[in-house]
C-alpha cells in the first residue's frame, strides 16, 4: 500500500486539527509553544482512557499476589501546595533540566536534545589531499539525520567543495551535545539554527517549575509553584486517607490530573508540552516487600497498555541503570513506546519507579509530622515504602492515535482510526440512508434509545459514503443504517469500521449487538 509523503507525526498532527482532536492552543493569537486543546473528539477519547486507569487502579484493581483484589482508593488534590511540599521533594533544588542558549538566534534549547554530527570533507590543495572537519547540530526529531545531510551539503557546497568529497559520519556515532567534552561543544559546534559556529553557551540549569504568587503581595514568602507532578499531593494526604479509608499497606491511593512543566523545548505535538495530564499511583508497601511489588507493578503497567490496544512488538521495558537512577529510587523502569518521531528507537510512556520511603520521610522531615504506619498485628512501626507507576494521560493520547492510526488508499476515507471500540469517542453513528421516506424518524427513534448508554452520534448530511468515511476518520467502531427495507423487515445495515462488511441486525437487538461489542 503506497503511503503519503508526508510523515507520520504531520498527518497526525493534520488530522487532529482537521477532525477535531486536537488544536494548537491560542491559535487566533498564534499559538503559544507547549499548549494544546483538545477539541471535541479528542476530549472524548482523553477521557475514555483516563476511565479505563481510573476503573483498572481504584474502580476494579488488579488481584494482587496473594490472589485477592488490590486496595486502591482515588484522591484529587489541588494543583497549588505549600511551597515547602516542593523543597521536601526535591524539586526546587533539583528539578531542572540543562539548557543551552544560542547567541546568534537567542534560541533556547534542551541540551541533550541536541544531535552533534561530525562532518568530514577532503579538500584538495595544489593536488594535496587534507581533511578538514566541522561539527553540525540539530533537534533529535523525526527527520533528524536527513536535516543533518542537508546543513552538511549546504554549508561545504557553498565553500566550493565537491558533494562526493563531503563525508557525513556514521549514524550511529553522533552523540547529544552533553556528551561532548565541556569548551569544545561550545566553541566548534554550530547550533541548531545557527549560520556560524560557537554560538552556544555553556549548558546552565533551568527550574522547570512555573511559579506564581497566593494573595495581594508578591514577595518570596508569598511564592508558590504549579505542581510538576501529580505525585507529591498524595503523599500529602496519605494520613488522612490512611486515617480515614480502612486501608492498610499494602494499598494505594491514584490520582489524574493537570501537571506544568517549563518544558525548555516542548515538541513532538502533545508528546512534550507544558501543560499536560497525569495518571499517576503511589502504593505503599512494608520495607521487605519493596521489589517484588515493583515487579509486579512494572508487568501489570506493560498488560493494561496491551489491553488499550497498544502491540506487544511497539512496547519495552527500560530499566533505568543504577547510575542513571534519581539517588533515592532503588529501581525503576521506563515503560517505552516506539514512537514515529523515535522510531526505530522507543521513548518513554510511562515510569514505574520503586521510591523507597524517600518522599514519606522527606514530607516528616520538613512538617515534623509522624507519617509513620503503626502496624498493630505485628506490634511495628515503619515508614512505608512506595512503587509509583505514573504515566501521562495526553501523552498516552498520542500514543492512541499512533497506534490506530491507517493509511488504505482503497477505502472512502484512506485514513482512519483503528481504535478500541471501548476508547472511541463515538462508539456508533446512526444514519438514515435518505433523508426521506420515513426513514429519518426511524433512525432518530433510534438514535434517542441507543445514546441512553452510548456515546452515539446522528447524522444525515452527505451521501452515505461520505458519513462513513468521517466516521473513520474519528475511529467510530460502528456505523448504523436505516433504509428502505427496515421500514419492512425492521432490520438496520451495521457496518463494521475494521472490516467494512455489512449485516443485518434487527432493530430490537442493536443496543445489545453494540453491548457486545464494546467491551
Ligand atoms: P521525560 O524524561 O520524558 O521528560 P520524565 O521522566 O521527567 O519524562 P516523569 O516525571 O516520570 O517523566 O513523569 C511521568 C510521566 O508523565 C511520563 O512518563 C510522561 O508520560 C508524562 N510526562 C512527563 N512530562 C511530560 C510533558 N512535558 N508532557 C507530556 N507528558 C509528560
Amino acid at each position: 500500500m503506497s503511503q503519503p509523503e508526508s510523515s507520520l507525526m504531520n498527518r497526525l498532527v493534520s488530522l487532529s486539527k482537521r477532525r477535531g482532536f486536537i488544536f494548537p492552543a491560542s491559535e487566533i493569537y498564534g499559538g503559544l509553544n507547549g499548549f494544546w486543546d483538545f477539541g471535541p473528539l479528542g476530549v472524548q477519547l482523553k477521557n475514555n482512557l483516563r476511565d479505563a486507569w481510573w476503573r483498572a487502579m481504584v474502580e476494579c484493581p488488579p488481584m494482587g499476589l496473594d490472589g485477592k483484589p488490590l486496595s486502591i482508593v482515588g484522591i484529587d488534590t489541588s494543583i497549588i501546595q505549600h511551597p515547602k511540599t516542593w523543597e521536601a521533594s526535591g524539586h526546587v533544588a533539583g528539578f531542572s533540566d540543562l539548557m543551552v542558549d544560542c547567541r546568534e538566534t537567542k534560541a533556547r534549547y534542551r541540551a541533550d536534545h541536541i544531535l552533534v554530527a561530525e562532518v568530514r570533507v577532503r579538500v584538495k590543495n595544489n593536488e594535496q589531499d587534507s581533511t578538514l572537519t566541522e561539527w553540525l547540530s540539530t533537534l533529535d526529531d523525526e527527520d533528524a539525520w536527513e536535516t543533518i545531510c542537508k546543513k552538511a551539503k549546504k554549508l561545504f557546497l557553498k565553500a566550493g567543495v565537491v558533494e562526493k568529497d563531503i563525508q557525513v559520519a556514521d549514524r550511529s556515532t553522533w552523540k547529544p551535545l552533553t556528551d561532548m567534552p565541556s569548551g569544545m561543544g561550545q566553541a566548534e559546534v554550530y547550533g541548531p539554527d545557527a549560520k556560524n559556529k560557537g554560538t552556544l553557551t555553556e549548558p546552565r540549569a533551568f527550574n522547570l517549575m512555573f511559579h506564581s504568587y497566593v494573595g495581594v503581595f508578591q514577595s518570596e514568602d508569598s511564592k508558590v509553584y504549579l505542581r510538576p507532578e501529580t505525585a507529591q499531593g498524595i503523599f500529602l494526604q496519605y494520613k488522612n486517607v490512611l486515617d480515614t479509608s480502612r486501608v492498610k499497606p499494602p494499598f494505594g491511593v491514584a490520582q489524574v490530573g493537570k501537571s506544568f512543566r517549563n518544558e525548555v523545548t516542548p515538541r513532538n505535538f502533545i508528546f512534550r508540552s507544558r501543560e499536560f495530564e497525569q495518571m499517576e499511583m503511589e502504593f505503599f508497601v512494608p520495607p521487605e516487600d519493596g521489589m517484588k511489588w515493583y515487579e509486579f507493578w512494572v508487568a501489570e503497567r506493560m498488560r493494561w497498555w496491551e489491553e488499550q490496544g497498544v502491540k506487544k512488538e511497539h512496547l519495552f521495558r527500560h530499566e533505568i541503570p543504577d547510575n542513571e537512577r534519581a539517588f533515592y529510587s532503588a529501581a525503576t523502569s521506563d515503560i517505552e513506546y516506539l514512537w514515529p518521531f523515535t522510531a526505530p528507537n522507543f521513548g518513554e510512556l510511562e515510569g514505574v519507579a520503586y521510591r523507597t520511603d524517600y518522599d514519606l520521610t522527606q514530607h516528616q522531615k520538613f512538617s515534623k509530622v509522624n507519617l509513620e504506619y503503626v502496624d498493630q498485628e505485628n506490634s511495628r512501626r515503619y515508614t512505608p515504602h512506595v512503587i509509583e507507576p505514573a504515566s501521562g494521560l495526553t501523552r498516552g493520547v498520542l500514543l492512541l492515535l499512533a497506534e490506530s492510526y491507517q493509511y488504505d488508499e482503497s477505502r472512502a476515507s484512506p485514513e482512519w482510526l483503528k481504535l478500541k471500540p471501548s476508547l472511541a469517542p463515538i462508539k456508533a453513528g446512526v444514519f438514515p440512508l435518505v433523508n426521506k421516506d420515513g426513514m429519518p424518524e426511524v433512525a432518530e427513534k433510534l438514535y434517542l434509545e441507543l445514546r441512553q448508554n452510548f456515546t452515539c452520534q446522528y447524522d444525515a448530511k452527505q451521501s452515505i459514503g461520505k458519513r462513513y468515511a468521517r466516521m473513520d476518520e474519528a475511529g467510530t467502531p460502528f456505523c448504523i443504517t436505516v433504509d428502505g427495507d427496515t421500514l419492512k423487515d425492521q432490520n438496520v445495515t451495521i457496518r463494521n469500521r475494521d472490516t467494512a462488511q455489512q449485516e443485518r441486525v434487527a432493530l430490537d437487538h442493536v443496543k445489545a449487538y453494540l453491548a457486545g461489542k464494546l467491551v
